[in-house]
């Protein structure tokens, strides 16, 4: 399953936190984190499946 990267400097994730309230994406060597909803998480992966 391709994962969303970093909407800053477009890394690839280190990890994907799974939580009630929002999908958290962690990124180990940049050091940048952000959260998304489901549905954007779903958007994003399918705009990437698109590219
Ligand atoms: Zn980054």
């Amino acid at each position: 399953m391709p994962l969303p990267h970093c909407p800053a400097c477009r890394r690839r994730p280190h990890q994907i936190v799974i939580k009630a309230d929002g999908t958290r994406v962690d990124f180990d060597r940049c050091g940048h984190a952000f959260t998304l909803t489901r549905e954007a998480l779903l958007t994003r992966l399918v705009a990437q499946l698109s590219d």
